[in-house]
């Protein structure tokens, strides 16, 4: 089994772009406009990933549905073309984008949404691919459902099982896998095999859950076209509020108090530092309501904590409702004088200042973010000697942090100034992303808590992944996709 290695998958290294008539056989195959041609349609949006970087697609194709989806695979494994999937194209890491040097094709779930069908007593939706999680939320709120991943930007179903997306509802509802009950996967084989594992079932012991594997697999062994999904209640009572404290001990303590005290309905516990506030008060978007009692930089807290309770009670059955319980947990902390301040109010103003934070950052500079995690009770130790090191590797860069602290998340930021020589920029972003990875890896931690791989964290991957793991992978991969056709990254 481990002896299906690269070696067995080496054509993928010589691969040219698909000919010009093999470009009209795809175009056959799709309704008119389903297909894109680079030099003939625009085709910009489909190449440049959501940090504005740009890798040209030799060609686009626009699936409708599950047949559609087929007939591209199979085009593409009869011509040998490579290509990626790309559902609403947020991911950071760029594993939905081409590969450098303009022979990938892109193959867009954009039009792949027929079908968002919700069974209220089961708790679940069977959903296309393409679907993104604002319209399927909007849809589950009809019949007071939610699919509780909460992120300041709006994926889609297919995306979102490819990287298993986090978000800062973790905490509480855990991540996409944990609502992924069914898939149905279009496997990159000779015959486009569909994988259906589309069940409604929160039981099934049929064997090894072979749905898993696809589960995070950042694009690499299939192509997902529906989904179905557990869905949860729409919470009717939420508190939200900002905490202010001095240093990283107290942030876990606010931690470790609220599970204590709030148990399950602590639903948010995010964490940002003083100079991603700062960079926030600099460019705040417009109509935002700043929700501290100052943005200026000395009156800044050194870390606040966005908080949030939910409950599906509407009642509270003769309990405090949240906002009473958030705030007598938040006032005992003061009186005990580890909390600084803190502030109340509208859950929209509040979270508006958190999802503020990368858009910020990144108007500050060019910049390379990080997306590591650990386990939370080091997740303090491993800032202080993250902060450290990007000072000895990167001398001209800043250090900016926030993160899903309450799951052991942090997204570490460097930005650069704007003058500074891209070649030097580069040297220092190289050296920095090497001793990272290694203090994470030092800390038990991952270089990829919740944005999949792709060629920004490849060589980590390699770096990083037993030998044994990665031979495993490899023999995964020859098995779903013999010739190595899908993908941005090479996971073995
Ligand atoms: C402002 C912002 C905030 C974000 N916050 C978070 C956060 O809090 N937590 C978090 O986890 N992520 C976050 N992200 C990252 C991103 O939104 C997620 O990774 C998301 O799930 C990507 O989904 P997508 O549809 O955009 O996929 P794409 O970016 O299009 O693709 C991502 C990967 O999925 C694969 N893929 C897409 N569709 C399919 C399919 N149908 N079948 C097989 N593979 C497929 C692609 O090949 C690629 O490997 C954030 C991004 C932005 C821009």
């Amino acid at each position: 089994m481990v002896a299906g290695t690269s070696a067995s998958r080496e054509p993928r290294r010589r691969r040219s772009a698909p000919s010009p008539q093999a470009l009209e056989r795809l175009e056959k195959l799709l309704g008119s406009g389903q297909v894109l041609i680079a030099g003939r349609d625009d085709v910009a949006r489909y190449e440049t990933d959501v940090l504005g970087r740009h890798f040209p697609a030799c060609w686009v194709a626009r699936p409708k549905d599950v047949d559609d989806v087929r007939a591209v695979v199979r085009w593409a494994y009869a011509e040998r073309a490579e290509l990626v999937v790309q559902g609403a194209n947020t991911g950071p890491v760029l594993a939905g984008v081409p590969r450098p040097g303009g022979r990938h094709g892109v193959m867009s779930m954009e039009l792949c949404r027929s079908t968002i069908d919700v069974d209220v007593v089961n708790r679940t939706v069977t959903v296309s691919a393409g679907v993104d999680l604002d319209t399927l939320n909007d849809v589950l709120a009809r019949d007071g459902l939610t699919l509780p991943i909460d992120l300041g930007a709006n994926p889609s179903v297919g995306g979102m099982v490819a990287a298993n997306t986090g978000g800062a509802r973790l905490i509480r509802h855990g991540d996409v896998r944990r609502h992924v009950l069914g898939l149905e996967v279009v496997l990159p084989d000779e015959h486009a095999t569909v994988l259906s594992l589309l069940r409604r079932l929160r039981k099934d012991n049929r064997g090894p859950d072979l749905k898993q594997l696809f589960i995070g697999s950042s694009g690499t062994l299939g192509v997902v076209t529906a989904a179905v999904l557990s869905v949860d209640p729409v919470p009717r009572q939420v508190a939200v509020a900002l905490v202010a404290v001095a240093d990283g001990p107290d942030v876990l303590r606010l931690l470790t108090v609220l599970e204590a005290r709030a148990t399950e309905r602590l639903s948010a516990f995010e964490m940002l530092s003083r100079p991603t506030l700062e960079a926030i008060s600099r460019h705040r978007p417009q109509g935002m309501r700043w929700p501290l009692a100052s943005s200026r930089a000395q009156q800044l807290p050194p870390f606040l904590v966005l908080v949030e309770l939910n409950d599906a009670d509407t009642e509270t059955s003769g309990r405090q409702s949240l906002e009473e319980e958030l705030a007598a947990i938040v006032e005992h902390a003061s009186a005990e004088g580890w909390v600084i301040d803190a502030w109340f109010g509208p859950p929209g103003t509040l979270w508006a200042l958190r999802h503020a934070a990368i858009t910020a950052l990144r108007q500050e500079g060019p910049m390379v973010a990080f997306d590591v995690s650990v386990p939370r009770s080091s997740i303090f130790d491993l800032r202080e000697r993250a902060i450290a090191l990007f000072a000895e590797t990167a001398p001209h860069a800043r250090y900016a942090d926030f993160g899903h602290v309450g799951d052991g998340g942090l997204h570490s930021i460097a930005i650069w100034p704007d003058d500074l020589p891209v070649e030097q920029r580069g040297e220092e972003q190289d050296r920095l992303r090497d001793a990272v990875y290694q203090l994470v890896d030092a800390f038990g931690g991952t270089f990829s808590a919740e944005h999949g791989v792709g060629p920004d964290n490849e060589a980590a991957f390699r770096r990083y992944t037993p030998p044994e793991v990665r031979a495993l992978h490899a023999a995964l991969k020859s098995v779903f996709d013999p010739q190595g056709i899908l993908g941005a990254v090479d996971l073995s």
